[in-house]
Parts: structure tokens; C-alpha cells; sequence
């Protein structure tokens, strides 16, 4: 849990989640001169449905034209692309291709094409069957057509989010991690946030709780919707597996969501899913059985090829799916709150755009803004992956530093350097998971069978250096 020795007594702004979609909004906040806090509920920022994804940046092209989300996400494309090449967040520009695989299908995509039009995305184009074997060779039997999405592009979403919460601290927002919000009072003067860790009083609260999004909207008094967890599964295929697929192959989109694909991953993996299944549980993020019988069987149609390579993990991350066709932000400018809801299968995209958005709402609702006088550059983020050079294969770093030379985790090729970093760094990992998704240890074939141990020791070393 982190505790400020400087924090003021009243914050202009408390932003509520620490996933993408809040760290986006608290580091465009302290672009201002304002005091903003981001809370979050757990130890770590980035350790919700931002941490487990598809991590496609998506184009928008099959976007319900005309909705605020269409326009966030071909917005949110150009701003974290522009962000990724400057903090140095890797991405890959695979593009995509969607295949038909019956005449149904085949009929729809000229729609499709219209679609993407429509939401301001020119350059998809309809193909014959040939084209896309020759596209994906090892694409399964019977597809008939395809269309293609130039632009649809890989990125490691763990870095996305480290990098937007890194910035803002930078910036000046501080940071409470381990301040689940419980209660809250509102008075003239502003708003009391009860959190598992203390009272925290602000004048603006900004809510971007993802899955908890409804239930915090109700302590102000609203009852406008309802999140539904939408699980979706993954199954991540072993290294050897790559040069089977090297663009996204999506499906036809259908109404309740994208469908399941197989893509690259920025790690090196192939990934097959997402399921897309509702439950009651918020909290439920394992993995199935039935899931993964699905996935298996939908693998076996898309590429069968790829069901012959091993697996190397399974996770499941939840949608905040809401009753409601598109995002819902909304301010009340008497209660001083803002509502930025219903970020479903698009806010790693997204985030930036919303954060824009979310920053003229709260101007529209009475937010004073005056521009800070100096920023600190964006931060340089560690690159995760694999298409760009990582520490162990840099003989001069190693040189100046033989901890980049020290390779801990084998199946990631992730040194003891990097660990080390990860520890020292602006947001420390809280835990051994928080270190895997800052450096990519532990995440490979073996998953940490062998390097769990010294990984272990490694972090507790480091942490406890870096809170000397
Ligand atoms: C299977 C799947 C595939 C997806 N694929 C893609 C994709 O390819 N591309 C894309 O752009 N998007 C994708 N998404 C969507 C994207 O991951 C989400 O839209 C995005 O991560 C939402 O971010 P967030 O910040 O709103 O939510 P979160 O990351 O969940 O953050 C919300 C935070 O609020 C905290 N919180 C909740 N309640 C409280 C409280 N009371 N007090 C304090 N803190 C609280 C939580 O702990 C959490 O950390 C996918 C989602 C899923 C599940």
C-alpha cells in the first residue's frame, strides 16, 4: 500500500482504478495544475481486466458506427500508437484478416466493408478464398472469402498501463494502491471516499472501477446500469508455434462480440480465444474446462496445425459488459462525479481517447483547468517484445552492467538486470506476479518450474533494497 508523506488534505481530483482507462484519465488530469490521487483497490496498478486481454490494438473498423465508443477507439488507435513509439511500448503492425466461412458470412462483408467506412477506416478490402490461404497457409479447410484490416495491430497491454500510471506519477498524482472504496460522504465542501486503508476527501471523483464500475455509481446515488463479467478464455501456444500465424485471423463478428480468433502475441506465442461467457461472479477469472473444450474445438476448424503445438498457459479475463449499447460517461456536475463506464472489449485501445473525453466532460461540468508549466517526458518503458531487442541481447549493456548478461528465466530470457529494474522503478511490482508483468518472467514453457525459486529470491532481495 502505498502512503504519501505529502499527499494534501483535499485533492482536487480522485480517479477510481488503476486499469488503463484511470491511469489514463489520472496522468491527462495532471497535465493540469491540479492534485490528483488515483485509488485502487488492489496492490498493484494494471491487475484487472487490463492485465488480461486479447492486446490487439484494434482500428475500430467493426465499431457500431455513430457511438462514442467507435469514436474513442479510432481516436485511442492514433494516440497509443503515437504514445507506444514514444515511452517505447512495443507493437507489432500484424494487420489482420477477417475469413467467411459460409456463404452467410461470405454475404456479410461487404457490410462489414461499409462499416469500417463508416467509422472512418478506409482500407479494408474484400478477398477471394486464394487470397487468404495465401495470407494464412495454414489456415483449416473451407474458408471462402475474407476481408482484410491493413491496420489491426499487437501490443503488450501490461506496459500500456504501466506506462500511463508511470507517467502520471511522474506528473504529480499520487498513487494509493490497497484503497478499496467502500463508503463514501458527500458535503458541500466536497467528497469523503471511505477506502479499506482510511478516509481520503477530494472535490472531484472520477469513477473508472471497470467491473466495479455499477456499484460505486450507486454510493452516488444512481441506479442507471447494471455490469455483467463477460468471461473470455485464452489458450497461449508455445513459441514454436509463431511462424504458423503471423497476422490476426478474426471471425465474423457476431452480436455478442468479436468472436474467437488466433494471433500472435507480442511475446512470441500464438493465442487462441477469447470465449465470451456471462457470469455473476466478478471475481471469477480462472479458466474452465468447458471453455477450453470450445476453444479446442473452435482451433481445430480455424487452424488444425496449431492444435498439434503445446500449450503453454491458460487465463480468462472479464469484460465489464454493461445493458447499455456503448460506453456510458456521464457527469454530474452537482455531485461533482464523473462516470466512465461500460469500457467493455475496447479500452486498451481506447484509454487515451476516453481520457480526453473524460477530461472536456468534467470541463463541461464545472472543472477548472489551467494547463501545468513544465511536464516530465513520458517515461521510457522496458521492452517486452519479442520482435525488438531485449538487455540479454545487447553486448554493450551487458558489458556496462553484466547483470543484463544474467539470464534467470530461460524460456523468457529475462535477466536478473530487468528484475532489478522492475523492483527500483517508479510503481514496484507488489508481488511476483506484478514482477512477471513488468519483465516476462515466469511466463514461458516451463512456468517457473525452474526459475520460480531464484525469481523469488531475486524480488524479495530487490524490494527490500528499494525500500531502504
Ligand atoms: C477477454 C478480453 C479481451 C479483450 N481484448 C481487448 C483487445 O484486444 N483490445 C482492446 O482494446 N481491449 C480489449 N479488451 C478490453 C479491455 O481489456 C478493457 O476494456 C480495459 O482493460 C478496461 O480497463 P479499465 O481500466 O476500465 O478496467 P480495469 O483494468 O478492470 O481497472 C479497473 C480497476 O478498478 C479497481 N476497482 C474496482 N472497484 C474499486 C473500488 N471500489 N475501489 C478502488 N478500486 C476499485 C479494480 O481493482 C481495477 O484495478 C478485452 C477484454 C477482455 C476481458
Amino acid at each position: 500500500m502505498n502512503t504519501p508523506t505529502d499527499s494534501p488534505d483535499v485533492y482536487d481530483v480522485v480517479v477510481i482504478g488503476a486499469g488503463i482507462v484511470g491511469s489514463a484519465i489520472a496522468r491527462e488530469l495532471s497535465g493540469y495544475q491540479l492534485s490528483v490521487a488515483l485509488l485502487e483497490a488492489r496492490d498493484d496498478v494494471g491487475d484487472g481486466t487490463s492485465k488480461a486481454n486479447t492486446a490487439i490494438l484494434h482500428t475500430g473498423f467493426d465499431a457500431k458506427p455513430g457511438t462514442l465508443e467507435s469514436t474513442m477507439v479510432s481516436r485511442g488507435y492514433q494516440l497509443l500508437s503515437d504514445y507506444a513509439s514514444r515511452t517505447g511500448i512495443p507493437v507489432e503492425h500484424t494487420g489482420a484478416i477477417l475469413v467467411a466461412w459460409d456463404d452467410e458470412q461470405l454475404d456479410a462483408l461487404p457490410g462489414l466493408k461499409e462499416k469500417a467506412e463508416a467509422n472512418g477506416y478506409q482500407h479494408c478490402e474484400i478477398v477471394d478464398s486464394a487470397a487468404v490461404y495465401a495470407a494464412v497457409p495454414e489456415l483449416g479447410p473451407g474458408a471462402l472469402g475474407g476481408l482484410t484490416v491493413p491496420d489491426e495491430s499487437i501490443i503488450c497491454t501490461w506496459t500500456v498501463n504501466l506506462a500511463l500510471a508511470t507517467d502520471a506519477v511522474n506528473r504529480g498524482t499520487t498513487l494509493l494502491t490497497g484503497h478499496r472504496v467502500e463508503r463514501i460522504e458527500t458535503d458541500a465542501d466536497g467528497t469523503t471516499l471511505h477506502t479499506a486503508a482510511g478516509p481520503v476527501r477530494t472535490r472531484w471523483v472520477v469513477n473508472a472501477a471497470g467491473l466495479g464500475a455499477d456499484v460505486l455509481d450507486g454510493l452516488f446515488g444512481f441506479s442507471r446500469f447494471t455490469v455483467t463479467p463477460r468471461r473470455g478464455e485464452l489458450i497461449v501456444y508455445d513459441k514454436l508455434a509463431r511462424p504458423l500465424v503471423d497476422k490476426i485471423v478474426l471471425p465474423v463478428p457476431t452480436s455478442r462480440g468479436k468472436g474467437v480468433l488466433v494471433s500472435p502475441t507480442i511475446y512470441g506465442n500464438v493465442m487462441l480465444g477469447p470465449t465470451s461467457e456471462d457470469l455473476t461472479d466478478r471475481t471469477a477469472t480462472g479458466t474452465s474446462e468447458t471453455g477450453f473444450d470450445f476453444l479446442l474445438e473452435k482451433g481445430r476448424a480455424l487452424m488444425p496445425r496449431l492444435l498439434e503445438e503445446e500449450v503453454t498457459a491458460t487465463y480468462a479475463g472479464l469484460r465489464a459488459a454493461i445493458d447499455h449499447g456503448d460506453y456510458l460517461i456521464e457527469a454530474d456536475p452537482a455531485q461533482h462525479y464523473l462516470l466512465v463506464g461500460g469500457i467493455r472489449s475496447t479500452g486498451l485501445t481506447a484509454g487515451i481517447a476516453i481520457a480526453e473525453y473524460a477530461r472536456d466532460q468534467l470541463v463541461s461540468a464545472g472543472l477548472e483547468l489551467t494547463p501545468a508549466e513544465r511536464l516530465p517526458d513520458p517515461p521510457r518503458m522496458p521492452n517486452l517484445g519479442e520482435a525488438f531487442e531485449r538487455p540479454y541481447q545487447q553486448a554493450e549493456k551487458i558489458a556496462a552492467d553484466p547483470a543484463y548478461g544474467r539470464i534467470v528465466c530461460f524460456c523468457e530470457r529475462v535477466t536478473e538486470g530487468e528484475l532489478r529494474d522492475a523492483c527500483h522503478s517508479v510503481i514496484p511490482p507488489a508481488a511476483l506476479e506484478g514482477l512477471r508483468r513488468r519483465t516476462r518472467v515466469m511466463n514461458g514453457r516451463c512456468q517457473a518450474f525452474f526459475c520460480g525459486a531464484e525469481v523469488k529470491s531475486v524480488f524479495e532481495r530487490e524490494s527490500q533494497e528499494s525500500n531502504r
